[in-house]
């Protein structure tokens, strides 16, 4: 019998092993199976070497709750420990400097208990008492007893047990009695202890048995010893992966790709990635990677240790040199696991440029799914940008895909403007922008399909990073101003007659809610559509990135949506309607007309007076006379544009027109779909 003081200042410890630790209770299990998993595995190397000639053919350990003791014994039949190391191990768990390191880092126990290696200590955060009841493997050891009431003062003793190996058994306290329950402990080990490569024994198999589950003779082990990452790519199939990641994730769809990791300079990493098809954004949260140590599990909150894009692919990692019981900031900080960021970065860049290279064909029909994971790491990870545009890919409306280079070589000819800037045309919604697809198509352009969540900023980007670049949507403009060239039309219109259209147009726009609509009057040859409607490119994908960024963007979300209503002077109904109006009004229209002139020419000529003098050298009679012939103006063009809106409130050709412009935009809907029907149906009458 000893009894003794446990080697450093514990009174120290153990408040802080109990109190800071609360959050993450649950460690205890995993640290001490994973003690006796190493323990087994100790007697394995040592057997291998022929240094032990015992049976190591049947290491196990066992996991058992006792409710009525209220006990969890977790049980190996590994090296276990004489007397003198338990000592050694047990009682000695401090080294110089600890006091200082201990007062230093007291709010964080995991990285203390790291730092220590004492994890087997974190059995404290759950029990009144642990005992150890412990045999060497060596020839002669004597068995001992260790135990401990959770303050640094133990006893240990010699004890009869005969079979080699340790058993902890941890006596719970009341507070964490929901420790005893079974099924608790089961999720504890599966979470934890899923793929350790020692089997871990939990109760006994069940069967259905007379309508309930009972236990048969045959032990349950909850682990797989040989999980896929731990084996040699090349000892794999396709199958054995698909069947890796179904026992990760049961409920995932099939993945896309998968990369085996297997890295072994200037670090130690193993694990399998893989790319998941996603369905939606929640299960994206859902199933995430599990980062292990030597088969461990540490954890699945992987930020800041996987580059952040990756984050988004399901799999394991798993590397000894990340460090397991530290806090988040250090594994933060710590330059192995940057060196893993950015390893895992290029491991994955290589396998998709390799896939893009030696099988395209699939590559291509996997790329719907892949691009989010790509375009995501385009955004945010400038080494992965880089790479990326080898096998980044554009996919135009008729469903064909083209690098980046192979479509900029496609476009070249056809869409560089008068500038010189290259314009990139894109549809997001094939529907919506079918007839100015169409239209582009006729003159030769292609159009990309940019329908995915993070195409508006990936183009933002590449527009500031190509030179002399610009994306902009089928239907920004009317086809010859979104790639301006040399030979555009002209408009053979006057100026009264560009404006008289304008305002006969104006005079039937629709009010649609958070819509404002504008006029403007092109020559668009006779054979496009007598009505467009253009958006601008810039305001619109502001509105797109503020509901993608939120706030300072979220200014651009309030404002309205504003639409250019295109009037085609070319088109033969156009011009019917403008000399409809023309002879309808003219009478009326020549009188302010030669007024409106007249007026311009006294206020050209009061201007003329005004010039270089200062406010008070003019007279007052010249400053009431500007006044007057302002305000004469603006009478007149009051007036001159109520003759047409009146003009334009009989022809129902004008709203005929603008809806049907509307609805191939699938502007048109409700009341005004209905409307609409109705006229359409009058017209025929
Ligand atoms: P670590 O495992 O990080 O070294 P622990 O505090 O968990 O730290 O364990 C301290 C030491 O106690 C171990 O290194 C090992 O030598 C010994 N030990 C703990 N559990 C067992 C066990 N089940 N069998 C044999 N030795 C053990």
């Amino acid at each position: 019998m000893a009894n003794g003081k446990i080697g450093v200042s514990t009174k120290d410890l153990f408040p802080i092993i109990k109190k800071f630790l609360y959050s993450d209770h649950d460690i205890f299990l995993r640290e001490i199976v994973s003690n006796a998993v190493d323990a087994s595995q100790k007697l394995k190397v040592i057997a291998q070497r022929g240094e032990y000639n015992g049976d190591v053919s049947d290491l196990k350990v066992r996991v058992k709750v006792d409710k009525d003791a209220k006990t969890i014994t977790v049980s190996d039949n590994g090296i276990g420990m004489t007397r003198e190391e338990v000592e050694k191990y047990i009682n000695q768990i401090a080294f110089s400097g600890a006091e200082e390191f201990l007062e230093k880092h007291k709010d964080d126990a995991a990285t203390i208990i790291g730092h220590f290696g004492m994890g087997f200590y974190s059995a404290f955060m759950v029990s009144d008492k642990v005992e150890i009841l412990t045999k060497s493997y060596k020839e002669g050891a004597q068995a001992v007893r260790w135990q401990c009431t959770g303050d640094p003062e133990y006893t240990l003793d010699d004890d009869n047990r005969d079979e080699r190996g340790t058993d902890i058994i941890m006596h719970i306290s009341e507070e964490e009695k929901e420790f005893l329950d079974e099924k608790k402990i089961e999720d504890l080990l599966n979470k934890y202890c899923k793929f350790l490569p020692i089997p871990i024994v939990y109760g006994k198999k069940k069967e259905w048995k007379d309508g309930k589950y009972v236990d048969t003779d045959a032990d349950n082990v909850i682990n797989d010893t040989e999980p896929a990452w731990t084996k040699k790519p090349a000892s794999l199939k396709d199958e054995d992966y698909e069947k890796f990641y179904r026992q990760l994730y049961p409920m995932a769809e099939e993945p896309l790709f998968h990369i085996h990791l297997n890295v072994d300079y200037p670090f130690t990493l193993t694990g399998i990635l893989y790319f998941p098809k996603i369905k939606n954004n929640v299960e994206l949260s859902r199933n995430k990677i599990q980062l292990y140590c030597n088969q461990v599990f540490v954890t699945d909150s992987v930020e800041g240790i996987v580059p952040d894009f990756l984050t988004l692919l399901h799999g394991v990692i798993d590397s000894p040199d990340i460090p397991l019981n530290v806090s988040r900031s250090y594994l933060q900080s710590d330059s192995n696991v940057k060196k893993i960021a950015s390893h895992i970065t290029k491991k994955v860049a290589d396998q998709l440029e390799d896939i893009f290279k030696n099988d395209r064909a699939t590559f291509e029909q996997k790329w719907d799914d892949l691009k989010i994971f790509i375009q995501y790491g385009l955004l945010t990870d400038e080494k992965f940008a880089e790479r990326a545009q080898k096998f980044m890919l554009f996919k135009n409306i008729d469903g064909k895909y083209y690098t980046l280079d192979e479509y900029k070589e496609l476009i070249k000819a056809n869409q560089t403007d008068k500038d010189g800037t290259l314009v990139y045309l894109y549809a997001n919604n094939k529907d919506a922008q079918y007839s100015a697809s169409e239209t582009a198509k006729q003159k030769g352009y292609d159009v990309l399909l940019m329908d995915g969540q993070l195409d508006t900023p990936v183009m933002n980007q590449f527009e500031q990073k190509w030179e002399k670049s610009r994306f902009s949507r089928v239907d920004a403009d009317v086809i010859d101003k979104l790639i301006p060239k040399e030979n555009a039309n002209e408009l053979q219109l006057t100026t009264h007659q560009k404006s008289e259209l304008e305002e006969t147009f104006r005079a039937e726009l629709p009010t649609i809610e958070k819509t404002n609509f504008n006029v403007s009057v092109e020559a668009l040859g006779a054979s496009a559509m007598p009505v467009l409607i253009t958006q601008n490119e810039w305001m619109r994908r502001m509105k797109e990135m503020s509901q993608i960024q939120g706030g300072m963007m979220s200014f651009y979300g309030e404002m309205p949506d504003t639409f250019n209503i295109v009037v085609n002077a070319d088109h033969p109904l156009v011009a019917n309607i403008l000399a409809n109006e023309e002879s309808a009004n003219k009478e009326q229209l020549a009188p302010i007309y030669s007024d409106i002139e007249a007026s311009e020419a006294r206020k050209n000529e009061l201007n003329k007076a005004k010039e270089g003098k200062k406010d008070e050298e003019i007279p007052q009679a010249d400053k009431d006379a500007l006044a007057d012939v302002e305000k004469k103006l603006n009478e007149l063009s009051t007036k001159r544009v109520s003759i047409i809106s009146q003009f334009a409130h009989t022809q129902k050709q004008i709203s005929q027109l603008i809806d049907l412009a509307l609805l191939q935009n699938g502007m048109l809907s409700g009341e005004k779909l209905a409307q609409f029907v109705k006229r359409s149906i009058d017209l025929m009458k």
